[in-house]
């Protein structure tokens, strides 16, 4: 009883093996997945035929004996055309080769099927059925099937040998499942009954070994959707075990009560795997919007550091003649025309600066941001800064702006030009969020051991939320009411410096009590001795 309900068992999970392998459709290795899931639905036939043939009496005990024989040579033959496809999906071999295969194949199943030649006589005895097979039809056969295993074992091997990286992996599983159930079919099915032995259940069953092993390197190396395939099998086995239970039942409420349970699992087992598979091909369709995202970002990118390359040269002409206006090259300008032209000068400044941030965002990006490292005093290029600022009143506003230092060397390995555009946007940054009151700007040494630098920028303007404070270095992050106050801020600016500091080994921190209270910016920089 055990053993019949082991046979079972297996035929049914080889069922569903098989048809899950087979209606799995990799694009241009289709053979393979056809062949071999034909061979997995061919064992499973194979198992059934001899749980028949332990069921059966009368007639037709003859039948399945040879049909068990028959389905072994098919299972063997189909299992070496499939090691001529693996593990390419396409045939290796010629047609000769291929009816060199096929036709001891069919000279076999003839041989079997041959009234009084390959099955003499079955006896049943009370331990089970004996088979008395023909003196010279037998060994033909089992040496047919073991030559077959053999090559298609030789093929499966030097392919091994051949490949690396995941096949390789799944060739180990796959290799030990299906020779471990070749070999025991070949000991239990041929070489013992020969000598009188039968346990043709034990080769049979051992098939389970191939479930198993593939069964764990699909599970293991997600060879196939794992989740679906799960709830396949959980769903059917659950199924069939109702189903068993229908045909167990003693009267007939019980018949039809657990027949319309089985009918009802059915239905929502059937409406559970559909709705896996839904969200298997959603979670496809979101990797792919995921990866049609990526791509539109470089796009963007690209386009907008050749946009902004564009620009970069009429702005910087804009900027450079206003600037000669204000400073009179072109004669004496009226208060009025200054005004005007003071604002041009200001916006396309802006201007500028924010074309020159676009461009870092598109240099970092695209991972192309490019340094020239040079030594030179820090305390100079934050003065020049500071004094610039301090010279445009009209920027300023009354702003109290100052500078300080504890004196010494500030001596840094950096890229010049950038270190100073970080400064500048601070500083601007501090000037611009700053409706009253002060911008001090500190350079100090860090550590004891005056290894660091530290570079502290303190305004007394409208601070920084506490929300706000842990996105500040984000990309286009700003503060709420900021564009309102500022329309011609972007949020890239300390992105583009956090990036720079960084890459210097630096490292750029905010600090401020919340809004309205004022806020810090600290840069620490490595020093040059
Ligand atoms: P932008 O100034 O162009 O908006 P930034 O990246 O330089 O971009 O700054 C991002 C945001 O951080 C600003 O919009 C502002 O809300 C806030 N912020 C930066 N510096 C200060 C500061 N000194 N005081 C208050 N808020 C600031």
């Amino acid at each position: 009883m055990l053993i019949n309900f082991f046979l079972g068992a297996a035929s049914f999970l080889e069922l569903v093996l098989g048809v899950i392998i087979f209606g799995q459709r990799e694009k241009g290795k289709e053979l393979i997945n056809i062949s071999f899931g034909l061979d997995v639905l061919v064992v499973s036939a194979w198992v059934f035929s001899a749980l028949m043939f332990r069921l059966v009496s009368g007639s037709t005990i003859m039948f399945w004996c040879k049909t068990q024989y028959v389905i072994g040579a098919i299972v063997a033959a189909g299992f070496l055309f499939f090691t001529y496809i693996f593990p390419e999906g396409k045939i290796r071999i010629g047609r000769w080769k291929q009816v060199i295969i096929l036709a001891p194949l069919i000279a076999l199943i003839t041989m079997i099927y041959w009234p009084g030649a390959f099955v003499k006589q079955i006896n049943i005895a009370a331990h089970g059925k004996d088979v008395f097979f023909g003196a010279i039809s037998y060994p033909i056969y089992g040496l047919f099937i073991v030559f077959y295993f053999t090559l298609a074992f030789w093929n499966l091997i030097k392919i091994y040998l051949k490949r690396r990286g995941l096949i390789r992996e799944q060739l180990n599983y796959f290799i030990l499942g299906t020779g471990l159930t070749a070999v025991s079919a070949i000991t239990f099915d041929i070489i013992l009954p020969w000598f009188k032995y039968f346990y043709f259940w034990a080769g049979t069953i051992s098939s389970l070994a191939m479930v198993g092993f593939i069964g764990y390197a699909i599970l293991k190396k997600e060879l196939f959707g794992i989740k679906i395939i799960l709830t396949e099998i959980l769903v059917s086995l659950t199924a069939i075990l109702l189903l068993v239970d229908v045909f167990l039942s003693e009267s007939r409420l019980e018949y039809l009560w657990r027949g319309a349970l089985f009918l009802l699992f059915v239905f929502f087992g059937f409406l559970l795997i559909k709705s896996v598979l839904k969200e298997i091909k959603l979670k496809n369709q979101l990797a792919a919007a995921n990866e049609e995202l990526k791509k539109l970002d470089k796009i963007k990118s690209e386009f907008l550091s050749i946009a902004s390359h564009q620009l970069r040269a009429p702005l910087t002409i804009i900027k450079g003649y206003s600037s000669m206006m204000l400073e009179g090259d072109f004669g004496k300008l009226n208060e009025k025309i200054k005004d005007v032209v003071y604002k041009m000068f200001q916006s396309t400044q802006g201007l500028v600066l924010l074309v020159e941030d676009f461009l870092n965002i598109g240099r970092i990006e695209m991972g192309q941001m490019k340094y020239d490292f040079a030594d030179f005093d820090l305390s100079e290029t934050v003065k020049r800064v500071v004094d610039e600022f301090a010279a445009d009143s009209k920027k300023t506003r009354g702003l109290k702006l100052s500078f300080e230092s504890d004196g010494g060397n500030f001596n840094i390995k950096a890229d010049q030009n950038k270190i100073r555009q970080v400064v500048y946007n601070l500083i601007d940054n501090a000037v611009k969020y700053t409706e009253k009151g002060f911008v001090k700007v500190f350079l100090a040494h860090h550590n004891k051991n005056h290894k660091n630098l530290l570079l502290k920028i303190q305004d007394s303007g409208e601070g920084i939320s506490k929300e706000m404070l842990s996105k500040i270095f984000q990309k286009f992050s700003r503060e709420s009411g900021a564009s309102r106050l500022h329309v011609d801020g972007s949020g890239l600016g300390l992105y583009v410096a956090k990036k720079i500091v960084e890459d210097h080994g630096g490292k750029i921190w905010v600090e401020s009590d919340g809004k309205g209270r004022g806020s810090s910016f600290f840069i620490e920089l490595p020093l040059n001795k």
